[in-house]
C-alpha cells in the first residue's frame, strides 16, 4: 500500500494533475499547486457539490465571502484562544513535535508489542491531559514512558506549549496603524456573520441552509501525506439553520445524505465508514466524520456537526448585533441551531485518486502489456473525450477536427494525432479520459467512428453526428 501511494503521488505529477508548490525552489512544505488536469477535475468536483447543496435544495443559497475578516470575529468564535496544537522542542534535535501525536506513536508501539492494557492506560491518559488543556501533564506523560525523540533519539524535551495554527498578517499601509488580521482557517465564519445579510435579501425561511467553497489556511506543524494536511487548502461547507429542538433530527438526514453524495461519484462503499465522536467540543451536541480508507487507514474526509447556536450566540454577545430569527410558525424570535457539513476538497481530491488510480497487467501468453488508469466517474473526468485521427494523412485529420470544434463547445476534449493509436489509449487512460473517439478511412465514407470505452477497452461504430448525445448521456451527474 506505500508503493500505491506513492504511485498515486508520481503519478498525480506526472500527469499534471498536482505539483509542489514553487517547485523550481524545492518547493514549500504542505503547499501544493493544482496543474492543468487537476484544476479540472478540482472545478468539477466543486460543481458536483455545489449542485447537490445548492441547485437541488430551494432552501439552501451559496455565497463567496472574503477570506479576510474583521480580527473579532476569530474572538468570537474561539480561535484565538482555543485553536491550539500541544507542542514540544527536542532541545537536541531542535525539531519540534506535537505533543499528542508523540503520545499517540508510543500508544501504537505499546500496542504493536500486545501490551494493550498499558496502551489503553495512557490513551485514557492521554485524553484527559488534552481535555483539561494540561500542559505539564502532557510533558510528565511524555518523560515517563521514556517517550524519545524520532531523530536524535534523546529525552532532553523542552516544556509543552500551545502553537496557534492561525496564519496573520498585517493589513493597512502604515506600520503604526497596520492592524492584525488572519487568514481565515475555516469559511464556516464567513457564514455565521452574514447569516443576517441572507436571511433578509433572501427571505429565506428556516430550516434554510447557506453554502460556501473556499481557502482557508492552517499553520499545520506536522504536515504529511500529500494534499491530505496542507497549509493551505479548499473547503466546502454548508450551515444549515433550523429550530432549536428539531437539531438532531437533521444532524441524522445530512449525515445520511452526505455519505450517499460520497458513494454517488462512484466510491467505494467499502471504503467509507462513519466516526461518531465520542468526546464533543463544548459547544456540539452531535458529531460525526466521515472517514475514507486511504492507503494510510481510514481517515477523516469530511465533519458533519450539531453546532448548536454556539457560533451565532457567540457573535450576538461580540457584535451586540441581535442575530435571530423570527418563526412565523411558533410565533418566536430564537437563535437558531446549526447543523454544519463540512468537508475538505482537497482531501476529497485525494480520495477520488485513490479510488480512481489502478496499475493494470494486460499480459497475455505471447506478450506482456500494461496500463495506468484513472477510472474517474465520467462526469468527474477532466477530459470527457479524445478525438484521435488514425493517420495523420488523407484528411483524417481534417475530419477529427471538424468533430472536436463540435464537441468542445458543450465538453472539455483532446486532439491528439501522436504516436501509434494504441499509444495514444494509453495516454487517454492514464489521464482518465472516459471515451476515445477514433476517426478512420471508413469515417470519410460513413461518417462513423470508432467510440472507445476507457474502462472495458471495448470499441463501437456510431454515426458521428450521434456523439453529443451519446457523451451527453454518459457524462451526466
Ligand atoms: P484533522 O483532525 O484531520 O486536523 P479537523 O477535524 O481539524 O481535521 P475540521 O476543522 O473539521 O478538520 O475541517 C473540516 C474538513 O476540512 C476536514 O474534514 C478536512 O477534510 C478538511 N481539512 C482540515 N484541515 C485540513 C488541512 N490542513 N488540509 C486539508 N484539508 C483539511
Amino acid at each position: 500500500t506505500d508503493d500505491f501511494f506513492k504511485n498515486v503521488v508520481s503519478h498525480a505529477k506526472e500527469y499534471g494533475f498536482v505539483f509542489p508548490s514553487s517547485e523550481i525552489y524545492d518547493g514549500l512544505s504542505a503547499v501544493y499547486d493544482y496543474g492543468q488536469l487537476g484544476a479540472e477535475l478540482k472545478n468539477n468536483l466543486k460543481t458536483y457539490w455545489w449542485k447537490a447543496m445548492v441547485q437541488l435544495h430551494e432552501n439552501i443559497v451559496g455565497i463567496d465571502a472574503a477570506i479576510f475578516m474583521h480580527p473579532t470575529t476569530w474572538k468570537a468564535s474561539g480561535h484565538i484562544d482555543g485553536f491550539n496544537d500541544p507542542m514540544i522542542d527536542n532541545k537536541d534535535s531542535k525539531k519540534r513535535y506535537r505533543a499528542d501525536q508523540l503520545i499517540e506513536d508510543q500508544i501504537a508501539r505499546y500496542e504493536a508489542d500486545g501490551k494493550t492494557e498499558v496502551a489503553q492506560q495512557l490513551q485514557t491518559d492521554l485524553d484527559a491531559a488534552l481535555n483539561s488543556d494540561d500542559l505539564p501533564r502532557l510533558k510528565a506523560i511524555i518523560e515517563q514512558h521514556n517517550i524519545v525523540c524520532p531523530i536524535s533519539g534523546t529525552k532532553n524535551w523542552t516544556e509543552v506549549r500551545q502553537f496557534n495554527l492561525m496564519f496573520s498578517t498585517k493589513m493597512g499601509a502604515s506600520a503604526e496603524d497596520a492592524e492584525m488580521v488572519y487568514l481565515r482557517p475555516e469559511t464556516a465564519q464567513g457564514i455565521f456573520v452574514n447569516f443576517l445579510n441572507v436571511q433578509k435579501s433572501g427571505r429565506m425561511k428556516i430550516p434554510f441552509g447557506i453554502a460556501q467553497i473556499g481557502k482557508a489556511f492552517r499553520n499545520e506543524v506536522i504536515a504529511r501525506q500529500f494534499i491530505m494536511r496542507m497549509r493551505e487548502f479548499e473547503q466546502m461547507e454548508m450551515q444549515f439553520f433550523v429550530r432549536p429542538g428539531t437539531e438532531l433530527e437533521w444532524y441524522g438526514k445530512w449525515k445520511e445524505n452526505r455519505l450517499k453524495w460520497h458513494l454517488a461519484i462512484g466510491g467505494d462503499p467499502a471504503r467509507y465508514r462513519y466516526h461518531d465522536h465520542v468526546k464533543l467540543a463544548h459547544y456540539a451536541n452531535a458529531a460525526v466524520d466521515i472517514e475514507y480508507d486511504f492507503p494510510f487507514g481510514f481517515k477523516e474526509v469530511e465533519g458533519i456537526h450539531s453546532r448548536t447556536d454556539f457560533d451565532l450566540s457567540q457573535h450576538q454577545k461580540y457584535s451586540g448585533k441581535k442575530l435571530q430569527y423570527f418563526d412565523p410558525e411558533v410565533n418566536q424570535n430564537y437563535v437558531p441551531y446549526v447543523i454544519e457539513t463540512s468537508i475538505g476538497l482537497d482531501r476529497l481530491f485525494l480520495t477520488v485518486l485513490c479510488n480512481s488510480f489502478e496499475e493494470q497487467d494486460l499480459s497475455t501468453d505471447d506478450k506482456k502489456d500494461s496500463r495506468s488508469v484513472l477510472r474517474f466517474h465520467p462526469a468527474l473526468a477532466p477530459v470527457k473525450a479524445a478525438v484521435l485521427p488514425l493517420t495523420k494523412k488523407d484528411g483524417l485529420p481534417d475530419k477529427a477536427r471538424q468533430i472536436l470544434n463540435r464537441l468542445k463547445i458543450d465538453y472539455n476534449v483532446q486532439y491528439d494525432e501522436k504516436d501509434s493509436i494504441g499509444k495514444r489509449y494509453r495516454r487517454q487512460d492514464a489521464i482518465g479520459t472516459p471515451f476515445c473517439i477514433t476517426v478512420d478511412y471508413q469515417s470519410l465514407e460513413d461518417d462513423t467512428v470508432t467510440l472507445r470505452h476507457r474502462d472495458s477497452m471495448e470499441q463501437e461504430r456510431v454515426a458521428a453526428s450521434e456523439l453529443e448525445e451519446i457523451i451527453s448521456n454518459l457524462v451526466g451527474w
